[in-house]
């Protein structure tokens, strides 16, 4: 995570940051109703931040299609808590399996771990997953050696859809040698504390309801509104048939409005809902916004001069002339900004044993590759990424402390 207040102590103008929760925004009165979501209670709890402009930027929720006990049972994987959250159940399901007299079939449900959805985010946690088991817990507990089991669960017919076909057969192959079950044409229908129903497409055509029991169940099917951003979208008639997110146009304007913007998963300008995405908006809005500032700034001066020139000496005229033309054509330049224009870098996912996948654009073709060369790449990518040279010391860090000493396993 990058804290905020580390990137706004360096910049020059004047920022105000409240870690806060906006729980409603009113587009009519052009307010942000905020609230204190920290476990200590100061005097006030919920304010109101007035706006002349405004951009969202809340990202998404998960997806639970509305399927019953979802919500209840599976672990999500989008805050870091979700992440702790996992790591505690991990470990709970490991101890409580090998808890004196345990039943073989009570073992072996606690120690199937069981991933919804064959994204990229599926993909990495189900090879992370079993990296964990292989490096760690088998060290430290080898009598779960044999009833330790990922498995990928998928409702489509392959896993990583966005990828070549060469790089999904090479996933696919590369999940069987590190023993991660993948379960395509399985759709999910109901979810209950200690198993999950699915109905298993067969290769002759038919279907048939099948019960997975499961220790661990972590869900990573995609993203669905936030109730903040739903609420936006019903006072504003333009957005009356959007679907996924707030409607945009090609300069991040949200339809129907003229002083908001959308930006990243929140947003549908029919881009993928990554952070290669959100990362390019984000920068087109701060051009943008800089060239409205230096607009604003311009267009002020002109004035200035032109009143200037009304009452100015003859022989002054001339000058007070070229500035005017010189910030004319100043002017023309800043307002050159086009629209925003996406420019895909490529996709990467880590798949176990330190291999990697990646699809990546090259001058105008595509190059793909998987392989441990690949999982360098895809390591220095990440770093590269990383917004803070802090932020990328202390992954480097992690990485080196994690291959030495192993992973913090610890609950809490
Ligand atoms: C596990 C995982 C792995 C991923 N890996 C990749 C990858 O390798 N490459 C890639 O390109 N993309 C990846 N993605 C997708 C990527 O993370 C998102 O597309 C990206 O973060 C979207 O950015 P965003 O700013 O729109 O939203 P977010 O990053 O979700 O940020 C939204 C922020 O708004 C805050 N917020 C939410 N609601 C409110 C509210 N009501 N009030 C105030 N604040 C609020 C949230 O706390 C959050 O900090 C991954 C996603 C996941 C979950």
């Amino acid at each position: 995570m990058e804290p905020i207040r580390n990137i706004l102590r360096h910049k020059k103008r004047a920022v105000r940051f409240y870690e806060a929760e906006a729980t409603k925004i009113d587009y009519e009165k052009k307010i942000v109703y905020a609230k204190d979501d920290s476990d200590i209670k100061g005097d006030t709890m919920e304010t109101e931040v007035p706006f002349d402009m405004l951009v969202v930027g809340v990202g998404a929720e998960n997806a639970t299609f509305g399927i019953p006990g979802v919500r209840e049972h599976a672990c999500f994987l989008k805050e870091v808590g979700d992440a702790q959250r996992i790591r505690k159940q991990i470990m709970d399901c490991v101890e409580t399996a090998t808890f004196k007299d345990q039943s073989q079939d009570e073992i072996k449900r606690l120690l199937h771990m069981v991933v919804v959805g064959g994204g990229p985010t599926g993909v990495e946690f189900a090879g992370e997953l079993q990296d964990f088991f292989q490096e760690d817990l088998l060290k430290w507990i080898p009598q779960i050696k044999d009833d330790f089991h990922v498995t990928l669960v998928e409702a489509l017919p392959n896993v990583l859809p966005m990828f070549s076909k060469q790089l999904i057969d090479y996933t696919e192959s590369s999940f069987k040698e590190e023993h991660i079950e993948i379960r395509t044409k399985t759709m999910v229908k109901h979810v209950t504390d200690k198993y999950i129903e699915a109905e298993i497409s067969k290769p002759d055509g038919t279907k048939a309801i099948e019960k997975i029991p499961y220790g661990l169940l972590v869900w990573a099917t995609g993203n669905a509104l936030r109730p903040v951003v739903k609420d936006l979208m019903s006072q504003i008639p333009a957005q009356k048939n959007a679907r996924r997110g707030l409607e945009v146009n090609e300069y991040l304007v949200v339809n129907g409005t003229e002083n908001v913007w959308a930006v990243g998963d929140c947003a549908v300008a029919n881009y993928a809902p990554t952070a290669q995405v959100a990362a390019q908006e984000g920068a087109f809005l701060a051009r943008l916004f800089n060239t409205m500032s230096k607009t604003d700034a311009i267009e002020t001066e002109l004035r200035e001069l032109s009143a200037k020139q009304g009452t100015a000496k003859p022989e002054d005229r001339t000058v007070i002339l070229n500035e005017i033309t010189e910030r004319q054509r100043q002017l023309r330049r800043v307002k050159q900004i086009g629209p925003f224009q996406y420019s895909h870098q490529g996709s990467l996912a880590y798949i176990g044993a330190e291999k990697a996948v990646a699809d990546v654009s090259w001058f105008s073709g595509n190059f793909a590759s998987g392989g441990t060369m690949t999982y360098l790449f895809w390591k220095s990518a990440y770093l590269s990424m990383c917004f803070s040279t802090r932020n990328r010391v202390l992954v480097c860090f992690d990485w080196v402390k994690a291959k030495f000493f192993g992973r913090d396993v610890s609950r809490e």
